[in-house]
């Protein structure tokens, strides 16, 4: 199954970053009415997540996908109801860039020279590089939070 495209609410920032960290583009931005949004989630087959029952429910008459999320849930009951009512039983970490959705590649530090902090190249040798943004990943302190916090994203959804 390929990777589904989210089209998310501005309203739902903090779940689109939440999404991109488990490996799926989410695409967050102020759109000009509800049709624009509609019609780009339907050429790419993707899902609309907004907490606006009216769209939600216009979506659904009109066959699109799209989800009801909670403005007052947690990021992790937010992302956790989306996966799950995408029938999604896997994430993919480390794959999308969070800023911008490009396709994260693997570098060593002779890429990312000149990029990062010389303290970082001393630690990790190890680097995600953005090809669209050039932003720059490495397993740094915050890196342990998010780590756990997809761990239990993953069994939640995967029904452990
Ligand atoms: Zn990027």
């Amino acid at each position: 199954m390929s990777r589904p495209i989210f089209f998310v609410d501005e309203m739902l920032n903090d779940l689109a970053v939440a999404l991109r960290l488990s490996g799926f583009v989410s695409i967050c931005k102020k759109w000009e009415n509800d049709e624009a949004l509609v019609s780009e989630a339907k050429a790419s087959n993707g899902f609309i997540l907004t907490s606006d029952k009216p769209l939600a429910e216009r979506c659904e008459k009109g066959g699109i996908g799209a989800f009801l999320v909670p403005i007052k849930m947690d990021k992790k009951e937010k992302l956790v109801l989306v996966l799950k009512s995408a029938g999604i039983k896997e994430i993919y970490p480390e794959t999308i860039c969070t800023v911008c959705n490009g396709a994260l590649e693997k570098a060593g530090k002779d890429k990312v020279v000149g990029n990062v902090p010389d303290t970082v190249l001393e630690t990790f040798s190890e680097f995600l590089v953005c090809p669209d943004c050039k932003r720059v990943y490495w397993q740094g302190s915050h890196w342990k939070r998010i780590k756990a916090f997809l761990e239990e994203v993953s069994k939640e959804i995967a029904g452990i």
